[in-house]
Parts: structure tokens; C-alpha cells; sequence
């Protein structure tokens, strides 16, 4: 989207922000002061960030380096001394659960195991383990270690079984390749096994994706997360990053997948987790974006505390200096004002597509009856229906906050994630 069509959007979502959350709340990141430390915090979850990928996929705005052994060394010693330093500051609360994400955290196993070791010696975990795997690494001994490390959850990032999508996405190996991986994985005895699919990819029909869907399935997957093509290559970081291999999908192609995808998975056994997932059975659900707080270790990583969002310097080289230093890493903080955290907490709820209606008074507070308000006018447009004490998003409902999600929350992130690659300490980010 051009910059002059952004700012029509600008208007509106700073409007109702002011509305829903009150004009105390400024949404600007900026440098912490020099004695900042953060709250204590008795229970999270915990993000680990492996920043290093093999080649860079054209389409992918996320932190990361080429790959070279050289750096997993420091990049260890680093990640020890964050945990170590989050541990000294906020407490050694109990983690819920663990995510390990990238860049490609299959590339590091060896840190990833060491960095787990510490986090059990410095925190209580009481919650699982999801980890991020490639195609191209996973065999036998990858299977055997994720095991050995205490993994439960995985998810394999398939995006698609065509090798012509394969070949757009800039993935460098065959299909069989994410097939073997995928039946690996499957046929191990992970408390579950997820396959990213992507869709609305240049000339690939709904029935394409419906294909890759029903062969995820068949190898044993029994959580789908699918997700269009990033619209970032359209944006500030885009540009930033050269990201230009790749065309914006149109808005029809977008709703005629989406619609398929909800389709087969219901029709195959497959119930709705969130706005982009689908799972089978009883099986744990795999997320790695609705918790309620997190901390992050890694360059870039964010952390979500009791009173604010905190973004860790992208820079690799920086990160590495500071941490290794016994100094916070921390670039970027934007304090909560007002019931800023229960909107937070609403905002994931429309993303689980489930809205416990009950929890509304001690997420928000003072502002749980403009929540209500704006639940019942998303039940009249039919966004939403009531299931008992629940909230359920419809079919559209669900479709039109995932647009929404692209064009609204993506589009901050993407300010932020512009300056903060720009610079490793930027003064403030306005978004
Ligand atoms: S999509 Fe994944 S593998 Fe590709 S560059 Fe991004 S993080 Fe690396």
C-alpha cells in the first residue's frame, strides 16, 4: 500500500485507539532511562530469538544473519548472560511455557540445549516447550535432541508441498524434503506436530492450498497454522530491506483461500484455534503469539511485562557486547497507561477467536463496559455469536480481523521494526 493511501488508516486507528484506551496512553517506544529495571514478575512465558538463517527467504522482515558456526559461540554466551540478567531482575518466576523461534533454531541445537539448561536453573518451568524446526535440518539425531532438551511442541515450516511455491518462497529444497521432515516429526512422540502452510501466493489457487492442506494431514500433522504472504514487502521495512521478489496478494484471492482453508479443515476434523490455526483432537494447542506476558532473550526479541512492551537492540554485535557486559540489552520501552494491558489482553482474544466474557471486569477494569460496547456491535455485524459464557469470531468475523491484523497491528510493527533496524539504540519510535 502507498504511503498516501496509509494515512486515511493512520487517521482511524489513532482515533480509536485515543477512544478505547485514553488519551494518557502514548504509543511511543523510546530509550529507557540508565536505571530502568523491570517489575518483578512472579509467572510468564519465555521467548528465546536464534537469529540465523542458511540464505534469506525474500519475503521475510524477521531479525536475523547468515549463518556462520563461528558466531554460535558468542551467540551462547550471550543468551546465557540475558537469562542470567533477567533472572537478577525480575525474579525467578515460574514459566508457563517456552517458544523458540527465529531465523531458523534447528541451525543452533547446540545452543538452544545449553540456553534451556540455564533457563531451568534460573526460572521454574511449569509449561511447554515449542520450538521452531526447518525442512532442511530435521533427521533422526534432531529428533533424538529436540527430545532430549524436553521439547513437546513442534512446528515445521512447510509453507508449501509445490515446488514451484517452494521456488517464489526462495526455499532451496525439494518437497520430498518437507515431506520426509514432516512424517519424521509426525512419527516421533511430540505431544503435537504443527505445518505452517502459506497461502495466496502468486498463481496458487484454492485448490492448490487445500492440496498441501490435505498432505500435512496425511503426514501426520495435527495442527495447520496458515498464513497469507507477509504484506511487508510493501511497507517501510520492505523497502528497508529490499524485500521486492514478491507482489502484494489481492484482497479476493485472500478471502477465496481463506474461506477453503476454514472449509477443509472443518469438513477434515481440523476445529478453529485462532484466526489463522486449526488443530485436531485434544492435542496442546502450539501458539507463539497469545500469551499474556512474556521475556525475550535474543537481538530483537520483545518482552511483554506487567506495565509495558520492551524491544531488545536488533543489532546482533551490539546485543552480544551488552549482555556479555552483565548490561540489559533493552533499546526500546513503551510503558501501559490506563487498562492499555486488558486491551492488550482483549486484542488476543478476538485472535483466539474466543472471548471468555466473564474474564472482561478483571481484564479491563474501568474500561470493561466500552469492551462490551464494542463486542455487541461485532455481534450485530455478525462478526461474532454468543457460545454460553463465550464469545465466538464467525467465519467472517474471523476473516476480517486477520485483514485488519495485516493492515493495522503489522503496520506497527513495521515502523518500529524499520527504525530499530536502522539504528542499534534509536532515541524513540513514535508508531
Ligand atoms: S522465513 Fe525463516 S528461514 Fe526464511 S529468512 Fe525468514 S527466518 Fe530465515
Amino acid at each position: 500500500m502507498s504511503s498516501s493511501g496509509r494515512w486515511p488508516l493512520r487517521v482511524i486507528t489513532r482515533t480509536l485507539r485515543r477512544y478505547l484506551v485514553g488519551a494518557e496512553q502514548r504509543w511511543v517506544f523510546e530509550r529507557p532511562p540508565p536505571d530502568w529495571t523491570p517489575p518483578h514478575i512472579a509467572r510468564t512465558s519465555l521467548y528465546l530469538h536464534v537469529p540465523f538463517c542458511r540464505h534469506s527467504c525474500p519475503y521475510c522482515p524477521y531479525t536475523k544473519v547468515p549463518y556462520r558456526a563461528s558466531l554460535m559461540e558468542p551467540y551462547t554466551r550471550a543468551a546465557l548472560a540475558e537469562v542470567d540478567w533477567w533472572a537478577r531482575a525480575a525474579g525467578p518466576a515460574e514459566l508457563t511455557s517456552i517458544y523458540i523461534g527465529g531465523g531458523t533454531p534447528t541451525l543452533a541445537l547446540d545452543a538452544v540445549g545449553r540456553v534451556l539448561t540455564r533457563v531451568r536453573e534460573k526460572f521454574r518451568l511449569t509449561g511447554d516447550i515449542c520450538i521452531e524446526t526447518n525442512p532442511a535440518d530435521v533427521d533422526d539425531e534432531t529428533v533424538q535432541r529436540l527430545h532430549d532438551m524436553g521439547v513437546e511442541l513442534v512446528s515445521l515450516g512447510v509453507e508449501s508441498f509445490r515446488p514451484e511455491n517452494l521456488a517464489v518462497l526462495g526455499r532451496d529444497y525439494e518437497p520430498h524434503i518437507a515431506e520426509r521432515a514432516l512424517a519424521l516429526l509426525a512419527g516421533s512422540s511430540f505431544a503435537s506436530v504443527n505445518a505452517d502452510i502459506m497461502f495466496a501466493l502468486p498463481r496458487q489457487t484454492a485448490a492448490d492450498v487445500t492440496a498441501d492442506l490435505a498432505r500435512a494431514a496425511q503426514l501426520g500433522a495435527d495442527q495447520l497454522t496458515t498464513y497469507p504472504l507477509f504484506t511487508f514487502p510493501y511497507t517501510t521495512v520492505g523497502r528497508y530491506l529490499q524485500l521486492t521478489a514478491v507482489r502484494m496478494p489481492n484482497l479476493h484471492m485472500r478471502q477465496a483461500h481463506y474461506r477453503a482453508i476454514s472449509g477443509w479443515c472443518t469438513e477434515h476434523g481440523y476445529a478453529r484455534v485462532s484466526v489463522w490455526g486449526f488443530k485436531r483432537g485434544t492435542v496442546p494447542r502450539y501458539s507463539s503469539v497469545t500469551r499474556d506476558g512474556y521475556i525475550g532473550i535474543g537481538p530483537g526479541a520483545g518482552s511483554h511485562l506487567p506495565d509495558g512492551f520492551v524491544l531488545n537492540t536488533f543489532d546482533l554485535n551490539s546485543w552480544i557486547h551488552t549482555v556479555c557486559d552483565g548490561r540489559r540489552a533493552i533499546a526500546l520501552r513503551m510503558p501501559f497507561a490506563g487498562e492499555m494491558s486488558g486491551w492488550w489482553w482483549l486484542y488476543w482474544r478476538f485472535y483466539d477467536t474466543h472471548i471468555p466474557l466473564d474474564d472482561l471486569d478483571t481484564a479491563l477494569g474501568s474500561d470493561a463496559h466500552k469492551a462490551r460496547q464494542w463486542l455487541r456491535a461485532a455481534e450485530q455485524a455478525g462478526f461474532a455469536v454468543h457460545a454460553g459464557r463465550h464469545l465466538e469470531l464467525t467465519e467472517s468475523g474471523a476473516f476480517w480481523l486477520h485483514l485488519a491484523q495485516n493492515y493495522f497491528a503489522l503496520n506497527y510493527v513495521n515502523t518500529l521494526w524499520t527504525q530499530a533496524r536502522r539504528e542499534p539504540w534509536p532515541h524513540a519510535v513514535a508508531i
